[in-house]
């Protein structure tokens, strides 16, 4: 494990600190007041005694929401839970893992954890589907879709058309689709080697509870049961959860005003000079071709704002939409630090 490089998550400051947190990519928005009802309702005697192993009302739940039979449904602690199992579950030591670059860094740490294969396949300047991909010959093939960094996304006929050329499985990492224009959720179930992932930590603000669904082939989700903690999600993570897809119209009504904040965000670092890829996602990536960013991105910590900077992507800057105010202050420091 030495040789293995850590997943580095980005820096969660002390509560008491009061920071504009947009590095991590959560909702600024509180979820449902139902979900919080659920909570309080379900915390009493009963913690005594362990959740149960199969979630089930959770993904009868889910099952209703998203058309997709509960036994192709699969409940995780958090989605990266989902990801660390498909790759115990599916990857061998010396197996090929491809996915397009960059992306969410986690990946790499997982294939490493296994002593699989990364096959790296860079995604071009604007960020569409590499054709490479679907020729690395991977037993496990990973799209995250929208991409983070970049908040691009990829249409759902590409994404069918790669599931049908790839010989392994592929998995559409979709944390951030609820913020997107189409997802893949219609493959599942007619096409067999795809699985899609799904979270509760963005759009549904819960990122605290630890909460992700994969949805997929019955067979393909057994197998990953099979590898799975019998108790890998808690009680009330579990109530929490079925709670919040009770309740779409809260997190849709969150998703449209973080929606409404991007286009100003993307309007107002456009009009500071920085190139935005088109974003689908809760976040933004804000870029000057050529500049390293990582002062700029210290210089906002100075500020109390927090925004991401990836060594391997150094002119750019990946800042999670936050609420109106807090991107209005944000817009005002980077024209302050910047000079604009
Ligand atoms: N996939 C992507 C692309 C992400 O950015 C994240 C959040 N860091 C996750 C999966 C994991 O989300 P969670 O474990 O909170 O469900």
């Amino acid at each position: 494990m030495r040789a293995v490089a850590p997943y580095v998550p980005g820096e969660q400051p002390d509560p008491a600190r009061r920071v504009i947190k947009l590095n991590t990519n959560e909702n600024p928005y509180p979820p449902s007041p139902h979900v919080l009802d659920a909570i309080m309702r379900a915390a009493d005697a009963g913690i005594r005694l362990y959740p149960d192993p199969e979630a089930r009302a959770l993904r009868e739940r889910a099952a209703a929401v998203y058309g997709v039979p509960a036994a192709g449904i699969l409940v995780g602690n958090g989605s990266d839970e989902l990801l660390a199992l498909l790759v115990r579950a599916l990857v061998d030591p010396g197996d090929r893992v491809a996915y397009p670059v960059p992306t969410y860094s986690l990946y790499d740490t997982l294939v490493a954890v296994q002593g699989a294969e990364p096959v790296h396949v860079p995604f071009p300047e604007d960020f569409s589907l590499p054709p490479a991909l679907a020729d690395a010959r991977a037993r496990l093939t990973i799209v995250c879709n929208p991409n983070s960094p970049s908040g691009t996304l990829i249409s759902t006929g590409r994404i069918q058309e790669l599931a049908r050329a790839v010989r392994g499985v592929l998995v559409v990492d979709e944390a951030y689709v609820d913020f997107a224009r189409e997802n893949a959720m219609g493959l599942v179930g007619r096409v067999a080697n795809v699985i899609v992932l799904r979270t509760l930590s963005k759009s549904f603000s819960l990122a605290g509870m630890r909460v992700g669904l994969a949805f997929g082939d019955p067979e393909l989700i057994a197998g990953l049961r099979t590898v799975k903690d019998s108790y890998n999600v808690g009680r009330l993570a579990q109530v929490t959860a079925e709670a919040a897809l009770r309740d779409l119209p809260a997190m849709r009504a969150n998703v449209e005003r973080i929606c409404r904040t991007r286009a100003r965000l993307v309007s107002g670092l456009t009009a500071l000079g920085f190139a935005v890829p088109p974003s689908e996602a809760n976040f933004v990536l804000a870029r000057r071709p050529g500049v390293d960013l990582g002062p700029l991105a210290r210089a906002l910590a100075g500020r109390e704002i927090l925004v991401r900077h990836f060594g391997a992507l150094p002119d750019a800057l990946r800042i999670t939409v936050g609420t109106d105010e807090e991107i209005e202050t944000l817009l005002a420091a980077l024209r302050d630090l910047t000079g604009s």
